[in-house]
């Protein structure tokens, strides 16, 4: 497919620019550039078929069934959408005077009572742009509770080794030390190892639970005590609150910081890139921490304050924002009833599903999950060569997007599907048709299945390649 720039032709164009009616500025000769840029000169018919072909070449929610576990690619209602591109919340300036954008904060208050009260806990900060950097700043609130209390031999963070791989790329980020910690054969928390890990120099522990198996650690009151009890704090992951918004709260399970990803339990779009965003909340002991500014309501309004031992300030502004209202918007929708069916409509799903392949596929762990299960295809890969990779790309020829592939490391040939509330019996019949399917075809003809796709756009694009030797930039020739 044509490049934007391959397309361009000299004198092209898409825009119809109104006479400007504003008094020209000249700037001094040193700022200006010698020669124009070389943006693509398009018309506008031709530009909108470049992206119409580019979107038709990708797999989205739009298109068919979405089961990417740990990413909850689950449908959003184009309501928030409409919402959140109202021109009251689209043409704010972020400096504009508070009394003119008390909207605004009452969306963010809103926001934060209610995310609070899902979460348990007593403050919350919409400035993290995403689940990693909600982390980061999580870990940032970690750190500034010990050092208030002048106690600075805390410098290791505790982590499983079945969590999400930002969790330990986090906490180096913010200068601490990983400690990994093993699983048990249920893919929980090992609790002797838990208990010699934690010491003095423990500053927390970061865990998500249901962890990334898919399965809700019921041993938590324990771990979290442990952790409490050697003077560290804990840490809940919780980018994947799909399978219990509204059910269980972490502030309920002993942590004291978690994170949200709005992007994936509520409802904005993600896998493009964003945006995104990370809130991160805590218990009361750590609000003075928090970024700032925060939004408090008073009775005059609502005004921003900086809480007294601020970390100061984790992005500009108030992160982003039009992402709170999509999540207000579906907060206020489903509201207290909806909230919990969602969660237990994702955790009914995964079984429904799990329990359709479990004759045929192996399952990692011979339990109920949670939002999402895993699959080990080892001992496929041993009979008969066929990979999770070779399933995985198969199921593309069916209009499925592939599960999560080869994770969590503590699996081996992991396929990890979460197929969320809003997918239908149907849809969800259909999918396990395929992947039974798929399984015959794997016995019947290895070979054609290490060629899957057969029928997309690109089969199987040089990964590491693309990854190590990016080409970011366009080579114009000449
Ligand atoms: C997605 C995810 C993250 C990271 O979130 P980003 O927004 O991609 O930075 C962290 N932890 C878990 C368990 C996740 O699933």
């Amino acid at each position: 497919m044509k490049l934007l720039f391959e397309r361009s032709r000299s004198g092209r164009g898409s825009d119809l620019l109104p006479a400007c009616d504003v008094p020209a500025v000249s700037f001094d000769e040193t700022l200006l550039r010698g020669t124009a840029p070389r943006l693509p000169e398009i018309a506008e018919v031709d530009l909108g078929r470049h992206y119409t072909e580019l979107a038709k070449q990708t797999h989205g929610v739009n298109d068919g069934f979405y089961p990417l576990g740990s990413c909850t690619m689950k449908y959003n209602p184009r309501v928030n959408e409409e919402a959140a591109a109202l021109p009251g919340f689209t043409q704010l300036h972020p400096l504009q005077p508070l009394e003119s954008v008390q909207g605004a904060l009452e969306v963010l208050h809103t926001a934060e009572k209610l995310l609070c009260e899902i979460t348990g806990m007593d403050g919350m900060s919409f400035q993290p742009a995403a689940g990693a950097h909600g982390e980061y700043t999580g870990l940032l609130l970690i750190r500034k509770y010990h050092q208030s209390r002048g106690d600075s031999a805390r410098t290791k963070i505790l982590v499983p080794d079945s969590a999400h791989g930002t969790n330990p790329a986090s906490a180096a980020m913010a200068g601490f030390q990983v400690v990994s910690v093993p699983s048990n054969n249920m893919g929980g928390v090992d609790l002797d190892a838990l208990r010699r890990a934690a010491g003095p120099d423990t500053a927390g522990l970061m865990l998500t639970n249901p962890n990334t198996v898919g399965l809700f650690d019921a041993n938590i009151l324990e771990i979290t005590r442990i952790v409490h009890e050697a003077g560290g704090l804990c840490y809940y992951d919780g980018a994947n609150l799909n399978a219990i918004m509204g059910q269980a709260r972490p502030g309920d399970m002993g942590f004291d910081c978690v994170h949200l990803n709005l992007h994936k339990t509520f409802s904005t779009p993600h896998g493009g890139g964003g945006p995104g965003s990370g809130p991160v909340g805590c218990k009361a002991a750590l609000e003075p921490f928090l970024p700032a500014p925060r939004v408090r309501e008073t009775e005059g309004g609502y005004t921003l304050y900086t809480p007294e031992e601020t970390m100061g300030q984790v992005r500009s502004f108030y992160g982003n924002f039009l992402v709170v209202v999509k999540a207000l918007a579906y907060l206020l929708t489903l509201g207290r009833e909806g909230i919990p069916e969602a969660s237990a409509g994702a955790v009914l799903n995964a079984n429904y599903l799990m329990r359709k392949l479990a004759g045929a596929y192996t399952m990692s762990y011979d339990t109920p999950c949670m939002h999402e299960f895993v699959m080990t295809l080892e001992g496929l890969a041993h009979d008969s060569g066929v990979t999770a990779m070779d399933v995985a790309k198969r199921l593309l020829d069916f209009g499925i997007h592939p599960p999560t592939m080869y994770f969590p490391l503590i699996v081996h040939e992991a396929l990890m599907v979460e197929p969320t509330e809003t997918e239908s019996p149907e849809t969800l019949d259909q999918a396990a048709e395929v992947f039974l399917k798929i399984l015959e075809e794997a016995k019947a003809d290895p070979e054609g299945l290490h060629q899957a796709p057969h029928h997309c756009p690109i089969g199987r694009p040089d990964e590491v390649t693309a990854a190590r030797n990016p080409i970011l930039r366009y080579h114009f020739e000449g």
